[in-house]
């Protein structure tokens, strides 16, 4: 299949073709018809590094945003290092950098000055920042569509990281689409991944 197929925004597929994308990953494949459908469907994903899915929900993010709200963080993707943040925050701006209006931010430990508003349509973070950010009224989620949970095997081997991502899902009133995905699923992980993206597709690469 390609990406057109997929009915992928003019402005997106420059963005992709422009990386030297020419056809969907795998994980694309199975995973963008489900994610671009609508009504949006929650997804819990099983899939390793190297095989496209940051491109994947990157491309679910920036087809579910309203360009007429650029100063509204409308789509939050959580990560547990800052360093994965820092690296999903590139791929958003690279597979976007044709579309016109998209406003793009970190919310990671020091990149938010002390009494900042975050006001970029996306937001990019770890979970203790993102948290902190909400509680101090520096982070509007009232107008969330999609949310992003990354290498959740990762954030759960991490003392508190699990619950962090969660108490954060609990202060955004409204979610259109909650997404999910990691590399392994060992009981405890696939629980959580339940919990936390509830009646969701779950696929296989
Ligand atoms: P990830 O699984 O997100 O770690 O991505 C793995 C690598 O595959 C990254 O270097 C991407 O740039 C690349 N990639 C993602 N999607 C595609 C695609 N459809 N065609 C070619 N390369 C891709």
């Amino acid at each position: 299949s390609t990406f057109e197929e997929l009915g992928i925004n003019k402005d997106i597929l420059q963005g992709l073709y422009s990386m030297n994308f020419k056809k969907p990953s795998k994980i694309q494949e199975k995973a963008l018809p489900l994610l671009l459908a609508n009504p949006p469907a929650n997804m819990i994903a099983q899939s390793q590094s190297g095989t496209g899915k940051t491109a994947a929900f990157v491309i679910t993010i920036l087809s579910r945003l309203d360009y007429t709200r650029p100063h509204q963080p409308q789509a939050l993707c959580l990560a547990p290092s800052r360093e994965l943040a820092r690296q999903i925050e590139g791929v958003v701006r690279t597979i976007g950098q044709f579309v016109e209006g998209l406003t793009i931010q970190a919310a990671v430990p020091g990149a938010v000055e002390r009494n900042a508003r975050l006001q970029a349509m996306v937001v990019v973070g770890t979970p203790g920042t993102v948290m902190d950010l909400i509680k101090r009224r520096q982070f509007d989620v009232s107008n969330m569509k999609v949310m992003c949970l990354d290498e959740a095997d990762n954030m759960l081997d991490q003392q508190g990281l699990g619950d962090q991502c969660l108490r954060v899902k609990q202060m955004i009133p409204r979610i259109d689409q909650i997404l999910l995905f990691s590399a392994t699923f060992p009981d405890g992980v696939m629980r959580y991944a339940q919990q936390f993206s509830p009646s969701a597709n779950e696929i296989k690469l």
